[in-house]
């Protein structure tokens, strides 16, 4: 017996009732972007791999353990599906030399893949909305950032999604910072588990990132990369504190920040909520200032975040957001070859002037398409059957409203009485 195919273990389709809200979803993310003067980017899902060996880091979570690499078989090039998009974007602005006259403000929004074990708000293909600024090195950018999270949230209608902010300082100051770890850490070295036992002399910021709860209490009391901070790491961090006061955005610090990846630097941030359960960041990022510089462009400051589409649309639907009714205006039943040729005629003139329409497809008896029509949603049926269309003409009917009288009118007046109609339902609500 075959086995049917199903779809990759984390790799969800997205099917019609959903994809709506997620439409909904991208339709307001992208003229939000327009507000602040963001224009889109697209590079390709595959990348070669050493560029996010080099941009995330070696020993972090996505490149140790959670990349879909292979190697091309025709060439022998190793080969990563993208983990995330900043590395893939840096590398657009510099192959492209997009920053060298002006900053740029640019976004994307695409499929992501990590190997991660399946589960609630986390999936192995997963979709980011990815916004990026680069050239500007004051506070102020990272701020308006942080600005336009609390906007979107409320233009999608979403509320308790709450911010945290902290500063990883520069890296001489995260060396001494570091050092302090270590030495934190050793003296705890009987309750580390395996990933932070390597990481120890590695990475150990990154166990601060620990998802284990034995280690929390533990990593609470460690030494704060905060109080290893010079004057211009600080007065950065306040620079955006300040604007985040004056804008009446409540934020709270929160020391062991420091993100699953290497390129950060100063501010960095998450939004985060408490209905989706474990997996409650809609939104992550902060500041990278070294990361164009170290693949190899001119040294350029930085600034981004990527948002969860998956989480957050799992917000607009618990929250009771609503896309748009896909219901049409009109479904048009037509029988007879005469009737049929007027009808695709007819469906493109109501098109023309603005209208949804449904063609009925498949033929069927008039009883059978009216209950189409029906289940349709839409708004009127058009009627044509070959009498009509022996006089140019069509019966219109609505469908949602009582007492409208079925009426026959020349096909070249169908729009202007459809939408006549479509206002006044709209007065009356
Ligand atoms: P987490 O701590 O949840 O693993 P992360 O720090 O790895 O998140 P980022 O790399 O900062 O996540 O990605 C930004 C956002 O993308 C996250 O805040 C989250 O909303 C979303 N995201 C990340 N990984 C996944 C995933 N596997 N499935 C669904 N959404 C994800
Ligand atoms: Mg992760």
């Amino acid at each position: 017996m075959s086995q049917t195919l199903q779809s990759v273990r984390g790799m969800n389709d997205i099917l019609p009732d959903e994809a709506e809200f997620w439409e909904l979803f991208e339709d307001t993310v992208r003229s939000w972007l327009k507000a602040y003067g963001y224009r889109p980017i697209r590079m390709p899902i595959v990348e070669p791999t050493p560029l996010f060996k080099r941009a995330i880091g070696e020993v972090t979570d996505i490149v140790e353990k959670e990349m879909y690499s292979f190697e091309d078989s025709l060439n022998g090039e190793q080969l990563t599906l993208r983990p995330e998009g900043t590395a893939g974007c840096v590398r657009a602005l510099i192959q492209h030399s997009l920053a060298a006259q002006q900053p740029r403000r640019l976004y994307y929004m695409g499929p992501m893949f990590r190997h991660e074990r399946p589960q609630k708000g986390r999936y192995r293909q997963f979709h980011q909305v990815g916004v990026e600024a680069f050239g500007f090195a004051g506070p102020d950018v990272d701020a308006e950032m942080i600005l336009m999270g609390a906007r979107l949230w409320a233009d999608l209608g979403l509320d308790g999604i709450e911010l945290q902010i902290n500063s990883l300082g520069q890296p001489d100051e995260r060396a001494q910072h570091r050092a302090a770890l270590i030495a934190y850490f050793e003296g705890h070295v009987d309750i580390l588990d395996d990933d932070a036992k390597r990481r120890l002399h590695t990475n150990p910021l990154r166990i601060l990132d620990t998802k284990n709860p034995a280690l929390q209490a533990m990593c609470a009391a460690a030494p704060k990369l905060i109080d290893y901070l010079g004057a211009e790491s600080l007065a950065h961090f306040e620079g955006v504190q300040r604007v985040l006061k004056d804008a009446g955005v409540p934020f709270t610090i929160n020391p062991r920040l420091v993100r699953g990846l290497d390129y950060y630097n100063l501010t960095v941030f998450e939004w985060v909520t408490d209905k989706l359960g474990a997996q409650g960041t809609v939104c992550a990022g902060g500041r990278y200032d070294g990361l164009v510089g170290q693949l190899g462009g001119k040294s350029t400051p930085a600034c981004g975040f990527a948002m969860g589409v998956e989480r957050l649309v799992a917000l607009i639907r618990e929250s009771g957001g609503e896309p748009q009714a896909a219901a049409p205006d009109v479904y048009l039943v037509h029988q007879g070859d005469a009737a049929s040729r007027l009808a695709f005629r007819v469906a493109e003139g109501l098109r023309d002037q603005g209208l949804n329409v449904l063609l009925h497809c498949g033929g069927g008896s008039f009883k059978s398409q009216m209950k189409k029509a029906d289940a349709s949603g839409a708004t009127f049926a058009v009627v044509i059957g070959d009498d009509e269309a022996a006089t140019g003409e069509a019966q219109l009917k609505a469908l949602r409203e009582e007492g409208i009288e079925q009426r026959k009118l020349k096909v070249d007046d169908l729009a202007e009485a459809i939408i006549g109609q479509l206002i006044d339902s709209d007065e009356e609500e």
